[in-house]
């Protein structure tokens, strides 16, 4: 069997072992089933998650151009506190931002090689955290728009990581953590404008995800440098499919990539 298609960041389903699914053309395949098979994957050509051409791609699936053009891909996104629309204030278009910033949105705790800090959409829970690996992860407040989401965000960055290591991540060298005492020693460094949404009532959320066999030292493959790559899926984690040789591939990073998938045996 052969699948054609742009790749695209996986929608996931969090059951009791996280479902991946990988939308290729019109097919929709369940990732999780293709564990323990051989895969071939081929770089085929370059498609523009905005214009659709094929040139080459700068940042999250978008060629440049449309990077720097598209309301999708403004300086809000990686940094929630920029955002203006709850002020009537455009940065690129008003009603697109004003239907993504004025909707609530979760400051968050996330684990998956450290505690880290992070912001959402409240509609993107638990997805966010699936696609960030963690194993396990706990709201903090749930504000009514992503500028005040952004503003917590900032303020706590000074006593917690806002990053995360994938290699650790991949490598499931983690550990579990108290995220409860975390939210209550970082409720004293939350924004006055914020704090009557602190949130103290939701528990930890625990993820599990589909992989058989850790990489010891993974190693991430460049599909377009490399065109083709064959080898036996043992994991999903995060947005990575993780092979037996240790070879990982970041699906979210290669956004816009057309390629072709093949199930060679198993
Ligand atoms: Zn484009």
């Amino acid at each position: 069997m052969i699948y054609q298609g742009v790749l695209k960041k996986m929608p996931t389903e969090n059951l009791e072992t996280v479902q991946y699914y990988l939308e290729l053309g019109s097919d929709f395949l369940n990732m999780n089933q293709l564990l323990e098979k051989n895969l071939e994957l081929n770089f085929v050509h370059y498609q523009c998650l905005s214009c659709g051409l094929d040139k080459e791609i700068y940042r999250q699936g978008f060629c440049k151009s449309c990077f720097f053009d598209i309301p999708s891909a403004g300086d809000w996104i990686m940094r929630p506190e920029l955002s203006t629309a709850h002020l009537g204030i455009a940065d690129r278009d008003l009603d697109y931002e004003k239907s993504v910033q004025l909707q609530p949105h979760i400051v968050y705790l996330a684990n998956s090689s450290n505690v880290k800090v992070g912001v959402t959409r409240k509609s993107q829970i638990p997805t966010r955290w699936i696609d960030q690996g963690a194993h396990e992860a706990l709201e903090i407040v749930e504000v009514p728009n992503r500028y005040l989401a952004g503003v917590t965000e900032v303020a706590l960055k000074e006593f917690v990581a806002d990053k995360t290591n994938w290699r650790t991540m991949l490598k499931n060298e983690i550990e579990d953590v108290d995220l409860l005492a975390w939210r209550q020693k970082l409720k004293a460094h939350i924004p006055q404008e914020a704090l009557p949404y602190f949130i103290d009532n939701q528990k930890e959320t625990e993820l599990h995800f589909p992989v058989n066999k850790y990489p010891k030292k993974p190693k991430s493959l460049n599909l377009v440098k490399s065109q083709s790559f064959q080898g036996k899926l043992v994991g999903i984690k995060g947005q990575y499919l993780i092979f037996e040789d240790e070879t990982v591939f970041n699906i979210r990073a290669n956004e816009g990539l057309f390629v072709s998938l093949s199930i060679v045996s198993g």
